[in-house]
């Protein structure tokens, strides 16, 4: 979900970090367990400062011989030193979370996550903050800091995982010498797919000159096959099976998506097609995930802000964003399986979600509105059968998220949830509407379209 990358996506986009790499595997081996790295606990014994002060003149010598490696397999210039830091995973959290205060207003994620459970996606009573907090804290190898040009490393890492990771983040450092990535990293309201997809290369780029440097050839490894170990080795982590599947996904998808991405470029013109994508970003996650529509630079339809007048009187919206095609394919995911999703969303053409919101009294209301475009009448079809499927023929009441309704006329589809109630922190919400009431909204959405 775009919503949950935009804070999973923030601690791992702006930190441009790498969850443990899965193993590497020749592509007709069957999935074994796959490595994860150890949940953090309260008795496991940490590493004494004078312990981790020798990991660092150890790392550094390393640091250097790896970036020797990565610059010559990726073919970029290393243009500057890279400072290494090793840290334990409470500090690396820290930081993540420093880097993201400063970086995303906190109510557009605590927005996001009402999106969420509007759409069943977390559950009701979800904290998607600490949630997404603690699924990086667990997953987290080492991240390249591009305001400081320093890497860190996590210091509980195997000595496969410390290559792999060194590898993958100091690539990191070569894209930002060459491509600063702060700036087209940095988190801009409404942008959400868009820096979903540059998101994506920024990481299918580490993750292929990695593989370059630790097994001979990112050709060695199956795009696919990555994908499922990156999931299986997230759904095994501690933290990762207390997560909702959309968090756990969408945790992973810059990295499998931008993975087969990049290797497409890369089949049709090496390293220098990669480049030539780094100066022409693609736009949409539409492009990132089909490649003809990324050379074809096929535009994403522009679907208004769904207006809020349907809910009544006292609503207004806090947070508007696109979805984008990852997003979708995940939620489809979640709600209808893998098979079901990919075809699914692949019709998509534009959309544009609204978080609302009613204040009375010190409790408030939260409705969501979502109206999707898709490219052909056939597409919202089957976007129409996943929703009959999982919410009834038209609407579908809930106790705690209100109701949940939904329309669709040619190419376009809405969706509407809620309004539901929040009262105290933490409590379960309470709904706020009924069916009845809440019909109007889709068929608005649905008026507002373009013929
Ligand atoms: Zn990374």
């Amino acid at each position: 979900m775009r919503l949950a990358r935009a804070i999973v996506g923030a601690g791992l986009l702006l930190a441009a970090c790498s969850p443990a790499a899965p193993p590497i595997l020749p592509p007709t081996v069957t999935v074994p367990v796959p490595a994860t790295p150890p949940a953090p606990s309260a008795d496991a014994p940490r590493a004494t400062p004078a312990e981790t002060a020798q990991a660092e003149i150890e790392s550094r010598k390393k640091v250097r011989a790896m970036i020797a490696r990565v610059a010559r397999a990726r073919g970029l210039p290393a243009l500057r030193e890279v400072p290494i830091k090793v840290l334990n995973r409470d500090e690396i959290l820290a930081r993540i979370k420093a880097h993201v205060d400063d970086d995303v207003p906190k109510e557009s994620i605590v927005d996001e996550g009402e999106a969420l459970a509007a759409l069943e996606l977390v559950p009701p009573s979800y904290d998607f903050l600490e949630g997404s907090y603690k699924l990086i804290q667990g997953r987290i190898a080492g991240f390249y800091e591009p305001a400081d040009g320093t890497m860190y490393l996590v210091d509980d890492l195997d000595d496969d995982e410390a290559e792999e990771t060194l590898a993958h983040e100091l690539d990191h450092a070569l894209q930002d010498q060459t491509y600063p990535l702060a700036p087209m990293m940095k988190y801009a309201p409404g942008q959400s797919d868009r820096l979903g997809a540059a998101h994506a290369l920024v990481e299918g780029d580490a993750m292929s000159a990695m593989y370059d440097v630790v097994a001979g050839s990112a050709f060695n490894v199956n795009d696919k096959l990555f994908q499922g170990l990156a999931t299986a080795s997230t759904a095994l982590s501690a933290q990762g099976s207390a997560a909702p599947y959309v968090l756990q996904a969408s945790l992973i998808a810059p990295y499998s998506d931008g993975f087969s991405f990049v290797q497409a470029l890369r089949l049709k013109g090496g390293w220098p097609a990669v480049d030539q994508a780094w100066r022409a970003l693609p736009e949409t996650t539409e492009q990132l995930l089909h490649i003809e529509k990324y050379l074809a630079r096929e535009p994403a339809i522009v679907v208004p802000v769904p207006a809020t007048d349907a809910l009544g009187a006292g609503f207004h919206a806090v947070l508007d964003d696109v979805m984008g095609e990852q997003s979708l394919r995940i939620a489809i995911e979640a709600w209808a399986g893998r098979a079901a999703a990919i075809p699914a969303a692949a019709g998509w053409g534009g959309d544009r979600y609204v978080v609302a919101r009613r204040d009375a009294g010190g409790q408030h209301e939260i409705a969501l509105g979502w109206h999707l475009v898709f490219d052909t009448d056939k597409d919202a079809h089957e976007m129409a059968a996943v929703l009959e499927k999982r919410f009834g023929k038209a609407c579908k009441e809930r106790d705690l998220l209100g109701p949940i309704a939904w329309a669709s006329k040619g190419r376009d589809v809405a969706i509407a949830g809620g309004p539901f109630e929040r009262r105290a922190a933490g409590a379960p919400p309470a709904s706020a509407s009924t069916c009845k009431a809440i019909a109007g909204w889709p068929r608005a959405m649905l008026a507002a379209a373009k013929p």
